[in-house]
C-alpha cells in the first residue's frame, strides 16, 4: 500500500484523516476541524505535516488549519470554486485535477450537494477516499446548498470506485444513520447485521470508520437510491426523522 490512513477524532463527532505516503514519509491531514487533537496525532506520528486537504468550507472541517499551517508550514489545498470562503489556499484545485501526497497521486472529484464547492479526494493506489460530508456510513450529507440532483450526481461519481475503497467520512454518524436506514430497508439482511455491529462498536467506544465502499453499496439507502427522486424522498425523510 502506498498510503496509510488514520482517523483523528475532533470536536464531538468529527474525524480529520491523516494520510502518510510510505515511500517518502509525506504526511497530509484532511479537514482539521480543530488543531489540538490533530497536532497530538501528528506529533505521535513523527511531527511532520506537509499538506492540509480541505473538502469544504464548514468550520468543523477547517478551524484547525491556521494553527497547523503555522506550526508545520503545511501547504493548504482546497477547491478553487470555494477559495473565498476557505482558509487561504496555497494550491487551489478544480475537479479532475491530480494532487500528490509524496509519490501517491490523488484525484480531485466534484462532490456538490452538502455545499456547492465540496470536493472529494481519491487515492487509487491506497484505496482511500476522503469524502468530507458528502457520503457517510449509512447516510449522506444534508443538502445545505445543493439539490438532490447535485447529491445524486456526486454519489454517482463515488459509486463507481472499486469496492475495496476505504470510505473516510467527516463524521461519526453511523449509529444514528443505521436507525434511519432500517426504516427505509427493514428487510435488508446486510443492513441489519451492520446495524448490530455498529451498535457493538460504538458501545465499545470504537470508530465505525473507515468502511469499504462495497459494504456501503449493500447497506446505505442513499447510495442505493437509483433515481434522483428516490434520493430526494429519503433525504427529506431523514431530515424529519
Ligand atoms: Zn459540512
Amino acid at each position: 500500500m502506498t498510503v496509510t490512513v488514520q482517523a483523528v477524532p475532533c470536536l464531538s463527532d468529527n474525524y480529520a484523516w491523516m494520510l502518510r505516503d510510505a515511500a517518502t514519509g509525506t504526511v497530509a491531514i484532511c479537514d482539521p476541524g480543530e488543531a489540538a487533537p490533530v497536532i497530538a496525532a501528528l506529533e505521535a506520528a513523527g511531527g511532520r505535516c506537509d499538506l492540509i486537504l480541505l473538502t469544504h468550507h464548514h468550520g468543523d472541517h477547517v478551524n484547525g488549519v491556521e494553527e497547523i499551517r503555522a506550526k508545520y508550514g503545511a501547504t493548504v489545498i482546497g477547491a478553487q470554486a470555494d477559495a473565498q470562503r476557505l482558509p487561504k489556499l496555497d494550491q487551489a484545485v478544480i475537479p479532475g485535477d491530480t494532487i500528490k501526497v509524496g509519490q501517491t497521486e490523488g484525484q480531485v472529484i466534484d462532490s456538490p450537494g452538502h455545499t456547492l464547492g465540496h470536493i472529494a479526494f481519491y487515492f487509487p493506489d491506497g484505496d482511500v477516499l476522503l469524502c468530507g460530508d458528502t457520503l457517510f456510513s449509512l447516510g449522506c450529507g444534508r443538502l445545505l446548498e445543493g439539490t438532490a440532483a447535485d447529491m445524486f450526481r456526486a454519489l454517482s461519481l463515488l459509486k463507481v470506485l472499486p469496492p475495496q475503497t476505504l470510505v473516510c467520512c467527516g463524521h461519526e454518524y453511523t449509529e444514528s444513520n443505521a436507525r434511519f436506514a432500517l426504516t427505509v430497508e427493514p428487510e435488508n439482511e446486510a443492513l441489519r447485521r451492520k446495524a448490530e455491529a455498529v451498535k457493538a462498536a460504538r458501545a465499545a467506544g470504537k470508530p465505525t470508520l473507515p468502511v469499504t465502499l462495497g459494504e456501503e453499496m449493500q447497506t446505505n439507502p442513499f447510495l442505493r437510491a437509483s433515481t434522483v427522486e428516490r434520493l430526494a424522498e429519503i433525504r427529506t425523510a431523514k431530515d424529519n426523522f
